[in-house]
């Protein structure tokens, strides 16, 4: 995931009935959230928890949270699993990386959860969101989520890179409402600098969110010295253009929150000395987007 939204710890493992910003505002963000109130499954062998991870019965879970205006419209169950194929250089969650260190909550617990919202959920508009790590790493819980919460009239949001998007079968597409499609960067060379991978199955899953007409909100994180050439903002405009079905754009101010996260890991960080973008920087990077006719925040 790429969301850089900032949340705020509170009772009962809620992190985040944030005071309502306006959606058009991304702000930034770590998650801080734990795991109160789901019961874990973690006295399994770890044989038999990949195998009803495979089976969609069970989920490697860092934690969750209850927020507003970020993660898609009204308040939203979000919910972070472990495990991402992507090492992004400025990760603000390392700790969600290995899908080991999750938690294994049974996928029941996590439905039992959200149906326990859906009266908020109604009430603002909102529903849920799965997010990471990357949710695809776990395509079987997902889809039985998705299939739960559309029986029971919850809207759903993926947070996704699209990395992993052939995981997505076209029956949890046909259950998904809205996309979160993180574009990390525009160019092939500079996805891979940044994250280690291929910048392709981004564009494939995009191609398919828009055959599929799945609402998308594309994400860019404006790095220094990674992301932000103009000419990398441009790529990144042609590709979210081609989503037919795309509502809005984000540019989301890289930030240092996740640096000591990496710190406490052990894990070598390199942006140490990276600037977090001015306002006018970010201002002339959504100004780019716009001049390509996308609805820019
Ligand atoms: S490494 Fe994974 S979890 Fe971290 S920012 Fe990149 S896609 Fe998101």
């Amino acid at each position: 995931m790429s969301s850089l939204e900032h949340s705020t710890s509170a009772s009962d493992g809620v992190a985040g009935f944030y005071s309502p910003v306006p959606l058009e505002t991304p702000v930034a963000r770590v998650m801080g959230a734990g795991l109160s109130g789901l019961d874990p499954a973690d006295d399994l062998e770890r044989v038999e928890q990949a195998r009803m991870i495979h089976a969609g019965e069970l989920m490697s879970v860092h934690s969750w949270e209850l927020v507003t205006a970020v993660d898609g419209p009204g308040t939203r169950m979000t919910t972070f699993l472990s495990g991402c194929p992507l090492r992004c250089l400025y990760c603000h969650n390392p700790d969600t990386l290995d899908m080991r260190r999750g938690t294994m909550v049974p996928t029941e617990e996590l439905m039992e959860r959200m149906l326990r919202y859906k009266r908020i959920f109604d009430r603002t508009g909102g529903g849920i969101t799965m997010s990471g790590g990357e949710p695809l790493m776990q395509p079987a819980g997902i889809a039985r989520i998705f299939e739960f919460a559309k029986a029971n009239g919850i809207h759903t949001a993926l947070d996704t890179t699209g990395f992993l998007g052939w995981r997505c079968t076209d029956e949890m597409l046909a259950n998904l409402d809205l996309c979160l499609l993180d574009i990390k960067s525009g160019t092939e060379k500079t996805y891979k600098a940044l994250t280690s991978r291929e910048l392709q199955p981004t564009i494939e899953f995009a191609e398919r969110l828009s055959d599929a007409d799945v609402n998308v909100w594309v994400r860019f994180v404006l790095v220094p010295g990674y992301t932000d050439s103009p000419d990398n903002i441009r790529k990144v405009a042609e590709i979210a253009g081609t989503i037919k079905s795309l509502d809005r754009l984000e540019v989301l101010p890289f930030h240092q929150m996740g640096r000591d996260k990496w710190h406490t890991l052990g894990l070598p960080y390199l942006l140490d000395e990276v600037e977090p973008p001015s306002s006018e920087e970010t201002e002339a990077a959504r100004a780019i987007f716009r001049e390509s006719g996308i609805p820019t925040f």
